[in-house]
């Protein structure tokens, strides 16, 4: 017999969680064990203080084996490469990142786009959160509703939280917002970002010594508009065009 409605493991084994520079690495563990419990097993380091670590062993317990295959990444950029979407988590911070969901809205945002590509969430350091540049690379911001007088939970807290949502919300097996473009990867977003700089530092219009805050102001607009591969390719093919021309009119 077919069950065709059950939930699909392979949006699960699709969603990727992303710690970036954890101070703590018992946190890791138990963020493990966070993921473990709720059917989640992609767990991403990004420049972690301390690992591997026989603390972070130790609270993951019988999640070992998501700490074993933990990917670890010198770069958020690097550690969302693949990805079409990527979740910011935290508490605060909605000056970079136009678009704030909560945990179920994100569940089911992350269970539509996972069919198709793998996509991420998002959790920063203990005790700075998520920074400026690591916003820049997310498309949305998940603020967990908690106390407005004490509203910063533990960081491995805050990953089962999350973790629970999107496992309700898969359990559930609704049939969840499906991604209306070919949207481009972190990767190709990264590019472009790169490509953009140079030709605006190429065209005198920012000082590569002092770009102030020109490239996150630029990344926040596009960011509310979700770029597709296609539209990434022809705004780049603009900048090539600039760059061309440019060169021409200096001979
Ligand atoms: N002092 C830090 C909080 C760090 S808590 C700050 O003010 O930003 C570590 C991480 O847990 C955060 O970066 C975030 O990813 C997550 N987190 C904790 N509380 C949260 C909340 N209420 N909503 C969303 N994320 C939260």
């Amino acid at each position: 017999m077919r069950h065709t409605d059950s939930p699909d493991p392979k949006l699960l084994a699709n969603i990727r969680v992303v710690l970036a520079r954890t101070s703590h690495p018992g946190n890791i563990g138990a963020a493990a064990r966070a993921l473990k419990t709720m059917g989640l097993a992609q767990l991403c380091l990004v420049d972690p203080g301390i690992f591997p670590n026989s603390q972070a062993d130790a609270m993951a317990s019988g999640a070992g084996d998501v700490l074993a295959n933990a990917r670890v990444c010198a770069t958020l950029a690097e550690a969302l490469d693949d990805t079409t979407l990527a979740l910011g988590v935290s508490a605060r911070r909605r000056d970079i990142v136009a678009e704030v969901l909560t945990p179920p809205e994100a569940a089911a945002r992350l269970l539509g786009e996972a069919g198709t590509a793998p996509v991420a969430l998002v959790f920063g350091n203990e005790t700075n959160g998520l920074t400026n540049e690591e916003l820049s690379l997310c498309q949305a911001l998940v603020t967990i509703p908690a106390n407005p007088q004490y509203s910063s939970l533990n960081l491995a807290a805050a990953v089962q939280v999350l973790a629970y949502e999107i496992r309700q919300m898969w359990l559930g097996g609704a049939s969840w917002p499906q991604p209306d473009i070919d949207a481009a990867s972190g990767a190709e977003l990264e590019n472009f970002y790169v490509h953009l700089e140079t030709t605006l530092a190429e065209l005198d219009f920012l000082n590569p010594g002092s770009p102030g805050k020109l490239m996150l102001k630029l990344r926040r607009l596009f960011s509310r508009t979700r770029l597709a591969r296609e539209e990434v390719n022809i705004l780049r093919g603009i900048l090539t065009a600039a760059q061309t021309g440019r060169e021409r009119r200096q001979e």
